[in-house]
């Protein structure tokens, strides 16, 4: 008896210690408050490619970005204020191949995509190859919100936007010098018929961001916002502006932000898929973004990854490429990443 009782007694002590850093799990038994999950992109994103400044800056900006993210859930706020807030701080980043910091397309400009859906109505709202919104995952949710619409392109999309009042800026305001040096690059290795290296095809397609969160009402909203592929043609559209592609959410299931090259997420449906796996075949999230990132898309060559969150809280960021800037946070445990 004896025995059992001090047995107990350091199951109690043991279970109340707190966790130090290394324990912290992106998944737990218990349900958190809230939790949130960001992206900033994934590709060729390695060490030796890397300087120390550049990567203290990354993880500067993605804690950023949760901070803005998760000072509002902490509050009681809205999972649909948090990522809005979450993928503003990297659109204004121009670190992140969003808002400010850009690819360029093919004739030197910039296009810029972005998608939003909640989880408890399905409410979803999209805006593709706008040039002068200045945060285009504001005008995602405007299209959402205030018209009966999910998705806009082009010259009618700003007008959207101008119509409901969000920030426009000049097109030159997107610029960066890197990212136009990356177009040149490119147009040179063109012009060359030299075939890109592994890096230099990497390049073309990282920096997209998101966010999914979930806050203590239980809903789950997700968000996507992106330039798309440098040297893209033709007001090409990528993953990130279309539902159930690049961006998903459901509260029976999960919500899910993609990034990647978009061509294939838009193929196989990626995000909706996870959901679907967990709604239809009831597997775990980690169960369904294990089947569709390191199975189905490894097996037709789609590269990229993606985050989500399912209704219990649990976090998930898998991604088949070398890198991911990644970073996610509950009540009391944060944590920012690059590399695998
Ligand atoms: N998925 C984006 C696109 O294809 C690019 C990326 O995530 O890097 O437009």
């Amino acid at each position: 008896m004896l025995r059992l009782i001090i047995f107990n007694l350091l199951f109690i002590y043991l279970g109340c210690q707190p966790k130090n850093e290394e324990q912290f799990k992106a998944n737990d038994t218990i349900k958190p408050k809230y939790a949130i999950v960001i992206h900033g992109g994934a590709g060729t994103i390695e060490k030796r490619n890397m300087d120390e400044a550049t990567e203290k800056a990354y993880h500067k900006t993605l804690n950023e970005s949760l901070d803005a993210g998760e000072s509002i859930l902490k509050s009681g706020g809205k999972s649909m204020d948090a990522v809005i807030a979450a993928i503003q701080i990297m659109e204004d980043s121009p670190l992140f191949n969003a808002g400010k910091g850009a690819v360029f397309t093919n004739d030197g400009k910039n296009e810029l995509d972005a998608s939003i859906m909640t989880g408890d109505t399905q409410m979803a709202g999209a805006a593709g190859s706008v040039t002068n919104v200045k945060n285009p995952i504001t005008l995602a949710r405007a299209i959402m919100e205030k018209s009966e619409h999910v998705m806009m392109v082009g010259k009618g999309a700003e007008a959207f936007a101008a119509k409901c009042g969000l920030e426009i800026v000049e097109p030159s305001y997107f610029y960066t010098e890197k990212r136009w040096n990356s177009l040149q690059q490119i147009l040179k290795e063109d012009a060359e018929k030299t075939a890109l290296s592994e890096d230099e095809k990497g390049n073309k397609k990282n920096g997209t961001v998101g966010c999914v969160a979930l806050d203590s009402y239980g809903n789950i909203v997700a968000g996507t916002s992106t330039g798309g592929m440098t040297n893209k043609r033709y007001n090409r559209l990528g993953d990130a502006p279309i539902i159930g592609a690049g961006t998903y959410a459901d509260n029976a299931s999960c919500g899910v932000s993609c990034t990647g090259h978009g061509e294939f997420f838009i193929r196989y449906t990626v995000a909706r898929d996870i959901a679907a796996l967990m709604e239809y075949k009831g597997v775990t999230l980690k169960e369904a973004c294990d089947q569709i990132v390191y199975k189905k898309l490894v097996s037709k060559g789609g590269e990229g990854g993606l985050i989500a969150i399912d209704k219990h809280g649990n976090i998930e960021m898998p991604f088949n490429s070398k890198g991911m800037y990644r970073g996610w946070a509950k009540p009391g445990q944060r944590e920012t990443k690059i590399y695998k």
